[in-house]
C-alpha cells in the first residue's frame, strides 16, 4: 500500500535520470526511498559507460571531454556530490586538482598522411570562409530552420584545418543541423581560440562511469534511491483533464516479466525519450559489432507511441530515420605493453592525459585517438594502458585495411590505425581491441525544425516531463552531458515547483560579432 507521499519515477537510468533523482532530493526535499529508477540495460548510467578488466579487455563507448568555462549545471550538481577516492572532497574539487596538475596542451591535433604533424595555428580560412561562417552564426534559428551546414559553407570550408579540429572533437558532420552547428559556435566560443591545442578541454579522473556515474549513483544509494536494471518501460496509461496529459500507470517488462505500476495524483513520472547510444553493439578482436538498429533494441518505441498520440510531445522520426547519416563506431583498446604509449608519447610530444584527440586527417575512416592519463579504469592494474579512439566514417574502405571499418574486426582495426602511424604491428601484439558500433550516435545532430523535439516539461503534462538529449532548451547544445542535467535541472524544479535559479547558460558569445570578427582576423 502506497503512501500519500509523492513517488518519482524515472523511466532510462542515463546521467539526466541520475541528475533528477539528486536535484529532487537535494533541491526539493523529495524522500530518496520513494524515487525509482528504470533501465533497460544491466547497468545505470546509459551512455556514461566504462566497464571490463584486464583479462577481458576495457570497454567504453565514449570519452568524454568537459569544459569548466560552460557545463554549469553539471558542476552544480558535482558541487554536492562526494568524492569516492578523496575524503571530504567533492567530485568537482577532485576533477579541477586533477586538471590543475594535468592541463591539456595538444602538440599533435591533425596528422597528415604523411604522418606529419600538420601546423594548426592557422584556421585555413578563406575570406569566403569567413563570411560564410558569420552569416551563419549571425542567423537565427528561425531562419536556419531544418537546414544542414552544407546549406550554409561551401565545399572548400571542410577542407580547412579548422573543420577537421572542430567536426572531430564535437562530432560533426557537412550533413548535420546548421542551428545546431551555430549553437555550438556559440556556446564554445571560448574553444574557438584554443581548438588546436584543446587547452580548455577538462577530463574527469578515470572514465565517465567511474568518474561520475558511480559517485552520483553511490550518492543516490546513500538516500534510498531504488534502482531497477534489466527493466524497459513500454507503455503509459494517460487520461486528459483540462486539456492536461496524466500518466496514471507505466508498463514496463522487468526481466521478461510484465509489470504494472500506478502512478497516482501526487506522483510524477520522468521519460528518457531515446538514446544516442540505442542500439549500440560490441565487436571483439574477431568479430565486427553486428548492426543492429532500432527494431532489434526497440529503445525508441516508447517515444514514438506517445508522439503519435500528443504532437508537442516532439517528432522522434527527425532524428532517427537515417542511419548512415548518425551512425559512427569507436574502440577500445587493452595493452599489456608500453610499447604502444611509449612510441605514442614519443611521436606527439604528450605525455598520456595532455594530448587528447589526435585526428589522421586524411584518413579514409577520418579515425581520431585518445590516450587518457593513466590508469583510466579504477580496477586497472599499473602495468596496463587503455586508451580509446573513434572514426567518424565506418562505411568507407580503410586505407590500409581493404573494408569499411564497420566490417572490420577489432585486429582490423588496429591495422589500420598502425598503418597511419607507421608503426610496427607488434607495438600492438598484446592488444584487445573492443570496436563498438553507435547506429544513432548523432541522432542529436540531425536536422530539425522547432516541434521535432518536446520541451522538458510540455505546456499540456501535468505529472510528467522529457530528460534526455531530444529535448528542447533554448541555447544549449546536444551531445553533451550537460545537456542532460540541464534538462534533469529544469523538469525536475518546474514539476516539483522548486523556488531556487538554475545556472544559466554563460554568455562566452557577448558582443559575438565583434569576437568573431577579431579570431578570424587573428586566424588569417
Ligand atoms: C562516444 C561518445 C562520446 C561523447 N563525448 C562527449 C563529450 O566529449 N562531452 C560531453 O559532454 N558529452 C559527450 N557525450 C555525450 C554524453 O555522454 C551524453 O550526452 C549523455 O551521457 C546522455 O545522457 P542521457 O541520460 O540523456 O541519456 P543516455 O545516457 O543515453 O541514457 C538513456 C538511458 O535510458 C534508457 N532507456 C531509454 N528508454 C527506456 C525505456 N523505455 N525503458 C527503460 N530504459 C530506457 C536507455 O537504455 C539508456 O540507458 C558522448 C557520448 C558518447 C556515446
Amino acid at each position: 500500500m502506497k503512501s500519500n507521499e509523492p513517488h518519482a519515477y524515472l523511466v532510462g537510468g542515463g546521467i539526466g535520470s541520475l541528475a533528477a533523482a539528486a536535484f529532487m532530493i537535494r533541491d526539493g526535499n523529495f524522500a530518496g526511498s520513494n524515487i525509482s529508477v528504470f533501465e533497460a540495460l544491466p547497468v545505470m548510467g546509459g551512455s556514461l559507460d566504462g566497464s571490463g578488466d584486464a583479462a577481458r579487455g576495457y570497454s567504453m563507448r565514449g570519452g568524454r571531454m568537459l569544459t569548466t568555462d560552460n557545463y554549469e549545471c553539471t558542476w552544480d550538481l558535482y558541487r554536492t556530490i562526494p568524492s569516492l577516492h578523496q575524503k571530504g572532497k567533492s567530485v568537482f574539487d577532485e576533477t579541477v586538482e586533477f586538471n590543475e596538475k594535468h592541463k591539456a596542451h595538444s602538440m599533435a591535433r591533425l596528422v597528415d598522411r604523411h604522418r606529419a604533424k600538420v601546423p594548426v595555428r592557422s584556421m585555413g580560412f578563406s575570406m569566403q570562409d569567413r563570411i560564410e561562417l558569420l552569416k551563419l552564426s549571425e542567423s537565427d534559428e528561425l531562419k536556419l530552420g531544418g537546414s544542414r551546414i552544407t546549406d550554409w559553407l561551401s565545399p572548400a570550408f571542410f577542407e580547412t584545418e579548422f573543420w577537421y579540429m572542430w567536426a572531430t572533437t564535437f562530432a560533426f558532420q557537412p550533413w548535420h543541423s546548421a542551428a545546431e552547428f551555430r549553437r555550438y559556435l556559440h556556446r564554445f566560443m571560448l574553444e574557438f581560440t584554443r581548438i588546436e591545442t584543446l587547452a580548455g578541454v577538462k577530463r574527469t579522473i578515470y572514465n565517465q562511469y567511474d568518474s561520475l556515474v558511480l559517485p552520483l549513483q553511490t550518492w543516490l544509494k546513500t538516500q534510498g534511491v531504488n534502482f531497477v536494471n534489466d527493466c524497459t518501460v513500454t507503455d503509459f496509461d494517460h487520461k486528459t483533464e483540462d486539456g492536461k496529459f496524466i500518466v496514471t500507470s507505466i508498463h514496463c517488462l522487468r526481466k521478461g516479466k510484465s509489470e504494472v505500476i500506478t502512478v497516482f495524483a501526487e506522483d510524477y513520472v520522468f521519460m528518457q525519450n531515446a538514446s544516442m547510444t540505442d542500439a549500440s553493439s560490441l565487436g571483439s578482436m574477431t568479430s565486427a559489432p553486428k548492426k543492429l538498429s532500432k527494431r532489434d533494441s526497440g529503445g525508441w518505441t516508447l517515444w514514438e507511441k506517445l508522439a503519435a498520440i500528443q504532437p508537442t510531445f516532439g517528432n522522434p522520426a527527425a532524428f532517427n530515420a537515417s542511419i548512415s547519416q548518425s551512425c559512427w563506431e569507436s574502440f577500445t583498446v587493452t595493452l599489456k605493453s608500453p610499447a604502444f604509449f611509449n612510441r605514442m608519447t614519443q611521436f606527439t610530444g604528450n605525455e598520456p592525459g595532455i594530448g587528447g584527440l589526435v585526428t589522421f586527417k586524411d584518413s579514409n575512416w577520418l579515425m581520431s585517438i585518445v590516450l587518457a592519463f593513466q590508469p583510466h579504469f579504477a580496477n586497472q592494474p599499473a602495468d596496463v594502458q587503455v586508451f580509446w579512439g573513434y572514426s567518424l566514417f565506418p562505411d568507407r574502405v580503410g586505407d590500409f585495411v581493404p573494408k569499411p571499418m564497420d566490417e572490420c574486426n577489432g585486429a582490423e582495426i588496429l591495422r589500420e590505425l598502425c598503418g597511419h602511424l607507421r608503426f610496427d604491428l607488434d607495438t600492438v601484439d598484446t592488444a584487445n581491441c573492443i570496436p563498438c558500433r553507435m547506429p544513432y550516435i548523432t541522432s542529436m545532430f540531425m536536422p530539425r525544425v522547432p516541434g521535432d523535439r518536446p520541451l522538458p516539461v510540455p505546456i499540456e503534462a501535468r505529472n510528467f516531463a522529457f530528460i534526455s538529449q531530444f529535448v528542447e532548451i533554448p541555447v544549449d547544445v546536444v551531445f553533451t552531458v550537460e545537456y542532460s542535467v540541464r534538462a534533469a535541472q529544469i523538469a525536475v524544479y518546474n514539476l516539483l515547483r522548486i523556488d531556487r535559479a538554475i545556472p544559466p547558460v554563460t554568455p562566452h558569445d557577448k558582443s559575438l560579432k565583434t569576437q568573431f570578427e577579431a579570431i578570424l582576423k587573428a586566424f588569417k
